[in-house]
């Protein structure tokens, strides 16, 4: 099997790159999925803090809390993120039929 650069990831604690698991290529998918919904991104990140008790995720009189950042914030940061190379890719590649830059 192949690995290429976008199979990895960095591991602070080794402090090195170590592959992507199945769970977390299917979390990328489902960030790039959401990334086609930018509004629904801002909302998510709006309504799901940095930090304290999301309020987001945690129902009011609810005995559980759910301690901010939650899952949902990092989806939709890694969302934002992705969608962000992908305009930032976007805009440096000439459209076609374009001659290069000088
Ligand atoms: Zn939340």
């Amino acid at each position: 099997m192949n690995t290429f650069s976008s199979d990895t990831r960095d591991d602070p604690r080794a402090g090195t790159r170590v592959p992507v698991t199945r769970n977390e290529r299917e979390f990328i998918r489902l960030a790039d999925a959401l990334g086609e919904w930018p509004t629904l991104v801002a909302r998510l990140l709006r309504g799901h803090g940095e930090v304290g008790v999301c309020s987001g995720c945690t129902m009011p009189g609810g005995r559980n809390t759910i301690t901010a950042p939650c899952p949902v914030r990092y989806l939709a940061l890694l969302a934002q993120t992705r969608l962000e190379r992908v305009r930032w890719r976007e805009a440096m590649l000439p459209a076609v039929g374009e001659a290069p830059p000088p």
